[in-house]
């Protein structure tokens, strides 16, 4: 099969790590979604690495200081390759269904380090269209689970008995919600039939885990799809009852300004990302819980707010921590975020408001909570845009990033465009 040179390129390093396992004879492919976006015709993100050899064959061929094994529930090597600074490779060690499986009453999966055959892994895998092997010595892929069928008909279908992978493992509900929406994708019957009513078992994702794929469920260009899936599988008030309960109260604005948000992240993917784009998700999607709770503390007194802002913020992050916790870092800067948000209002001190590492971010998100009418403008961008001293480089992509006129124009404009594509894709697979 013939590969473009410009995914050959982004995987560079997952492919020299292939190299270098299949050299000292282990079998070693590239799996999952870089297969898939190669069928599709599409650049990955990422690339992962299945092979037969173990973790600890995997370390003593890279050397400690390349490899290091990550990974609570199953073992994942994390492999330093191809030029300085690019991301690490996750190899993984092909799963198999031995007795060392850790699981809950509930069926779900907590552990598991039993390693098997490329035949078994396939098995062990969510969806179809996730688990196609590339050979690249024969330039060809294994398909055990007819994936390839799969994309050609645009289904989303669950490996196995979909009921009980999915108690195994509910966060595979919401990669179900994600691919289908990334991808325009459909779900096969029985995925469908599954995935309905399955909305309670995120009740028992893991706090720490749910605070990631919450996250990459909603933040890409086809956010508005997955928000409708996770309506239609009455999944949202199971993930995240705080947001849902936000989201219930109309007087709030959450909504419009989750809108905004999720809107303005799609529009800045390639400016923004990793961490600082996470944070300002959450921030904002955590805004309207946060009113809320300042009211019921009596702390929304008019004037500089941030005080009451951080100490109710941190009250808040520690409550939802059983549901979905952010990590340390974020939160001390999720909470910096929202301190600021009390200053910008007020217009205090603006020499050491704007010299704060997350004022960019914070004023982006003031200027979404003035779009969706959380609050007035009266002025506030002006005055504090016309504090930044940006380099004149910078100017762009600050005007741009935290919404100026003439560029909140350009963007609705393609705001417009993107929506009709959303639009488009949906009446096509309905
Ligand atoms: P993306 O484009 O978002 O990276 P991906 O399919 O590569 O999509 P990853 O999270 O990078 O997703 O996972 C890599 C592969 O690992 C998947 O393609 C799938 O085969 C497997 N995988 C990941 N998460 C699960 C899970 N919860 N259950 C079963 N298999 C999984
Ligand atoms: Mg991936």
């Amino acid at each position: 099969m013939d590969i473009p040179s410009a995914w050959l390129e982004a995987g560079a390093s997952a492919i020299e790590v292939v190299r270098a396992l299949r050299s000292r004879q282990h079998k070693a492919y590239l799996v999952g979604g870089c297969v898939r976006d190669l069928l599709l015709d599409t650049i990955p993100h990422d690339f992962d690495v299945a092979t037969s050899a173990r973790p600890k064959q995997i370390i003593s061929l890279f050397g400690p200081r390349r490899a290091r094994r990550v990974g609570r529930r199953f073992p994942i090597v994390l492999v330093r390759a191809g030029e300085r600074g690019a991301a690490p490779v996750e190899v993984t060690t092909f799963r198999g269904e031995g007795s060392r499986v850790d699981s809950s009453a509930n069926g779900q999966i907590r552990r598991d380090i039993s390693y098997g055959s490329l035949r078994q892994d396939v098995l062990r895998r969510d969806l179809s269209i996730n688990a196609l092997y590339l050979d690249l010595d024969q330039g060809c892929v294994f398909d055990h689970v007819d994936g390839i069928e799969d994309i050609q008909q645009g289904l989303i279908r669950i490996i196995g008995d979909p009921p009980l992978r999915l108690r195994e493992d509910p966060v595979r509900l919401l990669r179900c919600v994600r691919f289908a929406a990334r991808l325009e994708l459909d779900f096969a019957a029985e995925t469908r039939a599954a995935l309905d009513g399955s909305g309670m078992l995120l009740r028992a994702v893991s706090p720490a885990r749910l605070y990631d794929e919450f996250y990459k469920t909603l933040a890409h260009d086809r956010w508005e799809c997955a928000w409708e899936l996770l309506l239609e599988l009455d999944a949202l008030r199971h993930a995240f009852p705080m947001l849902a309960a936000a989201l219930n109260d109309p007087s709030s604005g959450q909504g419009a300004l989750l809108e905004t948000a999720l809107e303005a992240l799609a529009e800045s993917s390639d400016r923004l990302r990793g961490a600082r784009r996470q944070i300002l998700f959450y921030a904002a999607v955590l805004w309207g819980a946060l009113e809320r709770a300042l009211a019921a503390a009596g702390r929304d007194a008019p004037g500089d707010r941030s005080d009451a802002l951080g100490d109710v913020g941190l009250l808040l992050l520690q409550q939802l921590s059983v549901n979905i916790r952010v990590p340390e870092p974020h939160r001390a800067r999720m909470l910096n975020l929202w301190r600021l948000q009390g200053r910008l209002e007020a217009r205090v001190e603006p020499h050491h408001t704007v010299a704060a590492s997350s004022f960019d971010d914070a004023l982006a998100l003031l200027g979404w909570r003035i779009r969706a009418g959380m609050i007035e403008d009266a002025g506030r961008l002006h005055f504090w845009r016309s504090q930044q001293r940006p380099s004149p480089s910078e100017t762009r992509r600050r005007r741009n990033w935290d919404g100026s006129e003439e560029e909140e124009r350009r963007s609705g404009e393609r705001s417009g465009h993107r929506r009709e594509r959303r639009r488009h894709g949906r009446r096509r697979r309905s």
